[in-house]
């Protein structure tokens, strides 16, 4: 698809950042480009529509910015996965471990419902850990993942295997 490329190259890429020896990959430039920011959203409306799905859940932060648009154009709802202490309702939250310690997930209680048909979304997947944290949170309340979606995927880090039997679709693979 001649779509991904121009995606791909829209895509800065910060070296060192948050810290020393971090490629870090920059979203907000393919934000600005409103035909690769257009062309992104369409590539996943494409995948998603017609497929029986009721539920975009977009990870904080960046996953708030790729999922509403697609959950609008399939109509489905969009249920924000976010840090701890944010969420004002009842909530249910999952642990998971980053580089040093851990952190938390929290979905609140009553945003789905068992049986609905979900897709994760996020801007990348590195470790998959945090994806891996929203999987769980859907499936404790028996949601099933139809599909985890990302824009760019850091192959190296292997997070695809942390996602169990959840599929993995991503827009960019990056070195
Ligand atoms: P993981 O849990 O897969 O190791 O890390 C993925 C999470 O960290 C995602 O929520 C993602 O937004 C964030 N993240 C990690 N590295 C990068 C990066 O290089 N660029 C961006 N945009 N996000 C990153």
């Amino acid at each position: 698809d001649p779509r991904i490329a121009k995606i791909a190259s829209s895509i800065r890429v910060i070296p060192d950042f948050p810290k020393p020896g971090i490629m870090f990959q920059d979203i907000t430039t393919l934000l600005l480009d409103t035909e690769a920011f257009k062309d992104t959203i369409a590539l996943f409306v494409e995948r998603y529509q017609g497929r029986g799905i009721s539920v975009v859940a977009g990870v904080e932060a960046r996953g708030f910015i790729f999922g509403p648009p697609i959950a609008l154009a399939i109509g489905a709802k969009f249920v924000p996965m976010r840090k701890p202490k944010k969420l004002p309702g009842k909530v249910i939250s999952e642990e998971y471990s980053l580089e040093y310690g851990t952190d938390k997930m929290e979905m609140h209680v009553g945003a789905v419902e068992p049986g609905e048909r979900a897709i994760i979304i996020d801007d990348l997947i590195a470790t998959g850990g945090t994806l891996a944290a929203a999987i769980r949170l859907l499936e404790r309340v028996g949601v099933k993942i139809v599909e985890c979606a990302c824009v760019i995927e850091l192959p190296e880090l292997k997070g695809k295997e942390k996602l169990g039997d959840a599929p993995l679709f991503v827009l960019v693979s990056s070195a």
